[in-house]
C-alpha cells in the first residue's frame, strides 16, 4: 500500500459549529500545496451533530476517514487513537476549533523536509484566552521544562507534525493517560518549533475546562518526573536538620534550665524525631514507587536512529 503524504489527526469533542470552516480551510491549504492527504476525525463521543457532520463530508470526500469513539475519552486518547490509524509519512496533530491555523501546515511540512522529524508549532501569541489560562500556561511550561526528564519545548501544546518514524514509536507505547505532546518530546530525534500566533477559537466554547487543564497539566508531571515521588526525602532531610537543632534547644530548656512542663521534653524529643524519620521513610518508599512506575510504563528502553556496518 502506497503511504499518503500527510495525515491530518483532528480530534473532535462536540464541534458542529467549527468542524465543517475547519475541514474548509484546510482542503484549501491542502489542496493549494498539492498535499496528497488523509483527514483522520477522532470523534470523541460527541453528543451534538457533530458525528453526522463528518459523514457528510466523508461522502463528498474519500481521503476523510473518522474514527468514532463510543463515548468521551478526552482529547489526549483521542489524538493517540488519531496517530495510532495514521498512514501517512508524517502526521499532522490539529485542533479542530481553529485555534491552531491549518494554513501553518506548509511551514511545518517544509521543516519536516528539512530533515526534521518533529516540529511544533510555537504559540507567540494566544487570542482570546483568558489571563489567568495564559498565565498557568507559561508558568506550567516552564516548569514542567525544568523537572521533566526530557527536555519539553517552551509553549508549544499539541499542535505539531511527527515524522512516520516519531509516530511509529508513539503507536507503540500504550501508557493509559498519554500526554501525547511529552512523549513525542521523549522520543527524540531532530526536531525543532516554528512560531505561530493561536487564534480564537471558531466557535461553541472550550472542552477544557479549568478542572480538565490541571487534570492535563498534573498527567504531564507525573508522568516525565519522579520528582514529586522523592520530593518528602529533600524535606525529610532539611527538616531533620531543623528538628535535630530543636531537639537540642529542647535538651536544653527541659534538663539544665529546668523550665518545661512534666514530660514537655519527652513528648517533644519523640516528635521531632518520628517525624523527621517517617518522612525520610516516605521518599525511600517513593523512590521505589518511581523504580517501579518506571518499569511497568512499557516505554521502549532506547530508540535507535541507525545502525551501521550491520549485515
Ligand atoms: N477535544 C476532544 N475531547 C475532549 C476535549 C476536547 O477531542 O474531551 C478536542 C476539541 O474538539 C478540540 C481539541 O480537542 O478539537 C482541543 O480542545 P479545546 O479547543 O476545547 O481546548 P482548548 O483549546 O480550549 O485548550
Ligand atoms: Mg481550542
Amino acid at each position: 500500500m502506497k503511504r499518503p503524504l500527510l495525515s491530518i489527526v483532528a480530534p473532535v469533542y462536540n464541534e458542529e459549529k467549527s468542524a465543517g470552516e475547519f475541514y474548509r480551510r484546510l482542503r484549501t491549504v491542502l489542496d493549494a500545496n498539492r498535499y496528497e492527504a488523509e483527514i483522520l476525525f477522532v470523534n470523541d463521543g460527541s453528543s451534538d451533530g457533530s458525528l453526522g457532520l463528518l459523514l457528510n463530508l466523508q461522502k463528498q470526500d474519500s481521503s476523510v476517514k473518522i474514527i468514532d469513539f463510543s463515548r468521551n475519552f478526552g482529547h489526549q486518547i483521542a489524538v493517540k487513537a488519531g496517530i495510532d490509524h495514521a498512514q501517512g509519512e508524517a502526521v499532522v496533530v490539529i485542533d479542530t476549533d481553529l485555534q491552531d491555523p491549518p494554513e501553518a501546515i506548509p511551514d511545518l511540512v517544509a521543516k519536516w523536509r528539512e530533515g526534521y522529524d518533529g516540529v511544533y508549532a510555537v504559540r507567540t501569541r494566544r487570542r482570546g484566552e483568558t489571563l489567568f489560562k495564559k498565565w498557568t500556561a507559561a508558568l506550567y511550561y516552564r516548569l514542567i521544562n525544568r523537572i521533566s526528564q526530557s527536555p519539553m519545548p517552551l509553549d508549544a501544546g499539541d499542535f505539531r507534525l511527527l515524522s512516520r518514524r516519531i509516530a511509529d514509536v508513539i503507536k507503540e507505547i500504550h501508557e493509559k493517560r498519554p500526554y501525547v505532546r511529552g512523549l513525542v518530546s521523549w522520543v527524540g530525534f531532530k526536531q525543532t518549533g516554528v512560531l505561530i500566533e493561536r487564534d480564537e477559537r471558531f466557535a461553541g466554547k472550550t472542552k477544557y475546562p479549568t478542572r480538565k487543564m490541571l487534570a492535563l497539566a498534573w498527567n504531564g508531571i507525573t508522568h516525565f518526573s519522579f520528582l514529586p515521588l522523592q520530593l518528602s526525602t529533600f524535606v525529610g532531610i532539611l527538616t531533620s536538620i531543623v528538628c535535630f537543632i530543636w531537639i537540642l534547644h529542647t535538651l536544653y530548656v527541659g534538663l539544665i534550665l529546668k523550665v518545661a512542663v512534666p514530660g514537655w521534653t519527652s513528648i517533644m524529643l519523640a516528635l521531632l524525631f518520628l517525624g523527621s524519620i517517617q518522612l525520610i521513610t516516605l521518599g525511600i518508599l517513593g523512590s521505589y514507587l518511581a523504580r517501579n512506575y518506571d518499569e511497568t510504563r512499557s516505554r521502549p528502553l532506547y530508540i535507535v536512529r541507525s545502525r551501521e556496518g550491520f549485515e
